[in-house]
């Protein structure tokens, strides 16, 4: 190892407590300190955080990291803040903060204190803070979430598209985006957005090798499956998907009735109930969430053991997402589908009224989780390739963790194909 190694396994260790980087880390940190623009792609859990904090704690002046999430952005502060005597080496600038408070954080950063400044996008185009932050020395941007710039993301944010001239404005200094959506279309809108189409790519892979992924066809009983699936794991964590509030109290309740400890999450409920439901889950006194896709973000629980969807989700980037959170320890991870042709045609009727463009992006998503739902192929191969991955069906990780692969419905099928070359053999031969 030469010095400057040395230097960087060293702070990984003094700063974080790791002794090795994860994945890609160490390559996009060496990016990174190198000044260049940087573009990082791995799947949530990925360690996408370190890339820019560690070279924002090792170089000199501040990094800007734009989130579009506050809750997130106030975990991140504290966990920095955890490993450092200095309260002022992060800090949030948003609206909530009174004016002593920006006072306080406009001198950490001039005295050279703060290494990472954390804000939301609709701040930055602000011009006082633009103003001020132009003339403070700053070693890069980082731009988390990325995929909200782009209207292909499944999390898109008009403030984010308007970040690089703000960038440009405060200093021309590199950034380093962050993603954990993976499809080409988002990508290179990303890179031409940020102006960075020179940026060092650095994609990890998106399989999840201890996910089990199974589409049933939905039918009147569904719920009767669900429940039957549940029992089969008793004691185990699961959440399951649906696309009204309505329905996730349905679902709950029935559960509830059916003797299994399940509890709503929805963004109708208050505050407080979401909060007591979301603590219910994690600190495990309660088996099963029945949520909208309100839930999840930033939720670490290790291990769940199964995702339910009992609607199809309107994109194979939310489907990721989502059946994602199962299995996050390495253990089991069962992400199970009900799917009817009937609920597309339901998220298409949610389309009608937004704007062509919109509907037509829409459109064309929604295929893909079409696509996804009804083929006979390898899901872990059809899931990889959407997000522009090669798998090898036969040596890949996981090769055979899918309903298709361990009854392939082609001997059903070959099986009535046989039976059908059967009696045509048998009415030629009488
Ligand atoms: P992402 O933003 O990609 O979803 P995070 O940055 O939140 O991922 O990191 C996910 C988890 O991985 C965190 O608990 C973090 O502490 C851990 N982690 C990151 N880098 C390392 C490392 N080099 N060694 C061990 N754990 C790591
Ligand atoms: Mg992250």
């Amino acid at each position: 190892m030469n010095r400057e190694q040395t230097d960087l396994y060293g702070s990984l260790k003094k700063i974080f407590g790791f002794n090795q980087f994860k994945g890609l880390q160490e390559d996009v940190v060496n990016s990174v300190l190198n000044n260049k623009n940087t573009f990082v792609i791995m799947p949530t859990g990925g360690g996408k955080s370190l890339c820019y904090q560690l070279p924002a704690l090792m170089k000199e002046g501040t990094a800007i990291v734009v989130s579009p999430l506050i809750a997130l952005m106030k975990n991140q502060v504290d966990a920095i803040r955890g490993i450092s005597e200095n309260q002022g080496i992060a800090h949030v600038l948003n609206s909530s903060l009174n004016k002593s408070e920006i006072a306080q954080v406009k001198s950490d950063i001039e005295a050279g204190i703060t290494k990472l400044l954390y804000v939301a996008p609709e701040s930055l185009i602000k011009e006082e803070y633009a103003e001020f932050l132009r003339k403070q020395k700053i070693s890069f941007v980082a731009i988390d979430e990325a995929h909200c710039i782009s209207e292909w993301g499944h999390d898109f944010r008009p403030e984010y598209r308007n970040l690089k001239n703000i960038i440009k404005e405060i200093d021309n200094v590199p950034i380093i985006g962050l993603t954990a959506t993976a499809t080409e279309k988002v990508q290179e809108d990303i890179l031409k957005t940020l102006g960075m189409t020179d940026a060092n790519v650095f994609k990890a892979s998106f399989n999840r090798p201890n996910l089990f992924y199974e589409v049933r066809p939905k039918t009147k009983d569904v719920e009767k499956d669900i429940i039957r699936f549940i029992k089969q794991r008793p004691g185990k964590s699961g959440i399951i998907y649906c696309l009204s509030r309505k329905k996730v109290e349905e679902i709950a309740q029935i559960l509830q009735v059916n003797g299994i400890n399940a509890v709503p999450y929805h963004a109708g409920l208050d505050a407080k109930t979401r909060v007591k439901h979301q603590d219910m889950f994690l600190m495990e006194d309660c088996e099963v969430v029945v949520a909208t896709i309100a839930f999840g973000m930033g939720i670490d629980k290790p291990d769940v053991r199964f995702v339910i969807h009992h609607d199809i989700p309107k994109s194979l980037e939310s489907y990721y997402q989502e059946t994602g959170r199962a299995g996050r320890d390495g253990g089991e991870g069962y992400c199970l589908t009900f799917y009817s042709y009937k609920d597309i045609e339901k998220l298409e009727k949610f389309m009608a009224n937004k704007p062509v463009a919109e509907q037509e992006v829409g459109h064309a998503l929604l295929q893909e989780v079409v696509g996804y739902a009804e083929t006979s192929m390898n899901r872990r191969k059809y899931l990889l390739h959407y997000f522009g991955e090669e798998f090898d069906e036969v040596h890949g990780e996981g090769a055979n963790m899918d309903d298709n692969m361990r009854n392939p419905k082609k001997k059903h099928e070959a099986k009535d194909e046989v039976v059908t070359l059967l009696s045509v053999i048998r009415d030629t031969s009488e």
